[in-house]
């Protein structure tokens, strides 16, 4: 009888002790926010690679001396460049980089003698439905905004000799 009446006084109790939890927590701030509407502000976030912006001609600061591409450990980044019909400088025509295989490893910017390269704004809403937009193209906003080194002529790459293909045999003479 009395066992009985101890679990009856332990189960009440547990379920008193349950309720104040509870009525604590209704009342406290909550720690979640509802996302996406809050937001955190995340100090030490590292945001994909971008380029970095000349202040004064809004352009970007590449050189295209392929250092960061040698350095990367995940092979993820590629440029192009051609030859400027001006000064024969190499001028920048693509740059991109695969963030599906970026490990965020930061040497990249570390090498660039430039410091054209940057981690972006912590932007943890990079998701996509396709592996295709996780390629990033660097150069496509300062075309968007038509900057100098954009608009800089190319010399044209000389297109590939064409392949000699053999003159067809003929018959063979008896
Ligand atoms: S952060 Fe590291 S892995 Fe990502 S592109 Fe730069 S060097 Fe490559
Ligand atoms: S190291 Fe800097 S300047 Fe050189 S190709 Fe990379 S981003 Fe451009």
């Amino acid at each position: 009888m009395i066992s009985y009446l101890k679990n009856i006084f332990t189960g009440f109790w547990s379920l008193l002790v349950g309720m104040a939890i509870t009525l604590r927590y209704a009342v406290k701030k909550p720690v979640t926010l509802i996302y996406p509407k809050e937001r955190l502000t995340i100090k030490r976030f590292k945001g994909p690679i971008a380029f970095t912006t000349d202040q004064k001609t809004g352009d970007h600061l590449c050189i295209a001396c392929n250092a960061c591409i040698k350095v990367c450990p995940s092979r993820c980044m590629s440029l192009e460049a051609q030859k400027s019909a001006v000064d024969g400088k190499r001028v920048l025509t693509d740059f991109k980089v695969n963030y599906m295989l970026c490990s965020l490893c930061s040497l990249c910017i570390d090498v660039c003698p430039t410091d054209a390269l940057k981690h972006d704004d912590p932007n943890y809403d990079m998701v996509s439905l396709t592996q295709k937009d996780l390629v990033m193209d660097l150069l496509e906003p300062f075309r968007a905004k038509g900057t100098p080194l954009t608009k800089i002529p190319t010399i044209p790459a000389p297109k590939p000799a064409a392949a000699i293909t053999p003159e067809p045999k003929g018959p063979a003479s008896a």
